[in-house]
C-alpha cells in the first residue's frame, strides 16, 4: 500500500509518522514546497518517506490512499485523477479513528466544543479512565492512536473541516452543542457549513446522539431519530427524554420518569452557556458509565480553559476579561450576556471570516457602552457600529492601541472585554497568542 499525505500541518505530520512507523510506503505533499523537505531534513518524518512536489497523473498513479489534513481542499483535477486511479481519500481524523481500539466520544458545534471536551476529559479522568483528548483541540489523533488501549476513553473535538472525508469515522456517542454562522470564508453559505457539521450525526451508527434542546436548529435534528436524547438549561417539555436543569440541579428524564443527577451549586463556571456545556459533558459521561457523584466532583473542580471569558486582571478599578477564543459573532454575544449588571467596553476586530457584523451590532445589549474596533476588520465594524449604535465607537489600528484606548476610557467597576468576534491571523499566529498578548498588557498595568 502506498499512502500519500496531503497537507503537512500537525495532523498530516502525525499521520505520516504513524504510517512510517507502521512500515508503510509513504509520500508527502504540501503546497508549500519547502515544508516537506524541511520536515524530513529535521527528522520529523523519518527516511522511509518520499516527497511529491506536484499532484499529477505521474505521481498519483502509484498511490492507493490519500490521507487529507483538515482544511485542505482538493481541486477538481486532483479529485478526477483520484477517481480515475481508484484512490481512497480519507480525512486524518477518520484515518486515525480506524486504528483506535477504544470508544470515541465526539463533540461538534459552533461554540463550546473545547470546554465540553476538557470537562468530559476531566470527568473520565476522575473516574480513573486513561483519557485521550484528540482532534481539533490541538492534539492530532494520529499522533496518539498507537498509545490507546481498549479500556481507555477518547474525547474528540470535531470541526466542520474534519467532517469532510470522514466516512468510516464511527464514534460511540456524539454531541452537537449549537449552530451559528462561522467559517463563511470557507463555505459558500451558512447552510453548507451546517450541512457539513450534520455529517457527524450520520457517523454514529448504532451509538447515541445528544442534542442541545435550547438551539432550535439543533433540536430539529432529533426529529425522526430514535437514538437521540436532549439537554436543556430549562425544564424539557413533556415527551422529551434527556437532561435538564431545575432549581440549579440537573435531572434526567427517561420514559417520563425523572431522576436527580447532580447539584450545580458548587460549579465555578460563569454564564448560562457554561451550564449548557456542563449538561452536554454530563450526558456523554453518564452514557460512558460514569457515576453522577464522580461527575459532580469533577464539575466542582473544573475551571474554564484559558482565553474563554477569563478574568485576567484589574486596571484602575476596571475588570479585564480575555475571551480571545470568541472568533464568531455568536460567541461574542454569549460573552457579553455574562455581565448584565456591568458597563462593558468591548474590543472587537481581527481577521475576517465573512460574517455579517450588522447582526453583531444589532444584538448588543444597552450595557455595552463603548466599542473599540481594531485590526483588519476594525474599519468595517466601526462603520457599521457608527450607523447603528448611538454609543461611543473608537477605531484603533491594532490590539495594543485598542488596549490603550480601553484603559483611557474605563471607569471603576467597568468590564473591559476582549471578545473579538473575528479570527486573529491579521496580527497573531492564533487566538492563544492574541489572548496571551492581551493578558500581558493587563498584567503590566495591573496595580490594583
Ligand atoms: P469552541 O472550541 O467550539 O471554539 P470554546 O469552548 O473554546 O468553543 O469556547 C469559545 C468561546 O465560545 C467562549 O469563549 C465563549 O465566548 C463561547 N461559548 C462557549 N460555550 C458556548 C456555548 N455553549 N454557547 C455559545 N457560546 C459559547
Amino acid at each position: 500500500m502506498t499512502y500519500l499525505i496531503i497537507g503537512l500541518g500537525q495532523s498530516g505530520i502525525a499521520a505520516a509518522n504513524f504510517l512510517v512507523k507502521s512500515g508503510e510506503n509513504v509520500l508527502v505533499y504540501d503546497k508549500d514546497k519547502h515544508k516537506a523537505s524541511e520536515l524530513i531534513k529535521g527528522g520529523l518524518i523519518s527516511k522511509n518517506c518520499g516527497i511529491i512536489t506536484k499532484l499529477c497523473a505521474k505521481t498519483l498513479c502509484i498511490v492507493h490512499c490519500i490521507v487529507l489534513s483538515p482544511g485542505v481542499k482538493l481541486n477538481k483535477k486532483v479529485l478526477h485523477l483520484a477517481r480515475e486511479f481508484k484512490i481512497n481519500i480519507i480525512g486524518e481524523l477518520a484515518f486515525a479513528a480506524s486504528y483506535c481500539p477504544a470508544p470515541i466520544y465526539a463533540i461538534t458545534g459552533t461554540n463550546g466544543k473545547t470546554t465540553v471536551c476538557k470537562l468530559l476529559g476531566a470527568i473520565f479522568s476522575a473516574a480513573k479512565y486513561n483519557t485521550h483528548l484528540v482532534g481539533n483541540i490541538g492534539n492530532a489523533f494520529s499522533g496518539v492512536v498507537d498509545s490507546i488501549a481498549p479500556n481507555d476513553k477518547v474525547v474528540c473535538e470535531v470541526s466542520s473541516f474534519q467532517l469532510e472525508y470522514s466516512a468510516g469515522f464511527t464514534p460511540t456517542a456524539v454531541a452537537f452543542t449549537n449552530i451559528a454562522p462561522d467559517h463563511l470564508d470557507r463555505y459558500r453559505n451558512f447552510q453548507e457549513y451546517f450541512d457539513t457539521k450534520k455529517i457527524l450525526l450520520e457517523r454514529v451508527g448504532s451509538g447515541k446522539i445528544f442534542l442541545n434542546f435550547d438551539d432550535v436548529l439543533i433540536r430539529d435534528l432529533g426529529k425522526d431519530r430514535q437514538n437521540c436524547e436532549y439537554y436543556s438549561t430549562a425544564e424539557l417539555p413533556a415527551g422529551y427524554d434527556g437532561l435538564f436543569v431545575r432549581d440549579n440541579k440537573i435531572f434526567r428524564r427517561v420514559d417520563s420518569e425523572e431522576h436527580f443527577v447532580l447539584d450545580l451549586s458548587k460549579n465555578k463556571l460563569v454564564g448560562k452557556h457554561n451550564i449548557s456545556n456542563i449538561l452536554c459533558a454530563t450526558c456523554l459521561a453518564l452514557y460512558g458509565g460514569v457515576l453522577p457523584e464522580i461527575i459532580a466532583k469533577a464539575i466542582k473542580n473544573f475551571r474554564a480553559p484559558h482565553h474563554r471569558i477569563e478574568f485576567v486582571g484589574k486596571v484602575n478599578g476596571a475588570y479585564y476579561f480575555d475571551d480571545s477564543k470568541a472568533t464568531n459573532i455568536n460567541s461574542t454575544i454569549t460573552a457579553v450576556s455574562c455581565f448584565p449588571d456591568k458597563r462593558i467596553i468591548l474590543l472587537l476586530g481581527g481577521s475576517d471570516k465573512g460574517e455579517n457584523y450588522n447582526n453583531l451590532i444589532k444584538q448588543l445589549p444597552e450595557n455595552v457602552t463603548q466599542i473599540i474596533a481594531f485590526g483588519e476588520t476594525g474599519r468595517k465594524i466601526a462603520k457599521i457600529a457608527r450607523k447603528a449604535f448611538c454609543r461611543n465607537i473608537f477605531l484603533c489600528k491594532n490590539l495594543y492601541t485598542a488596549f490603550l484606548c480601553a484603559r483611557a476610557h474605563a471607569h471603576v467597576d467597568d468590564v473591559v472585554l476582549l471578545s473579538p468576534a473575528c479570527a486573529s491571523f491579521d496580527e497573531f499566529a492564533n487566538y492563544r497568542e492574541r489572548g496571551e498578548y492581551f493578558c500581558s498588557l493587563v498584567k503590566q498595568n495591573d496595580k490594583d
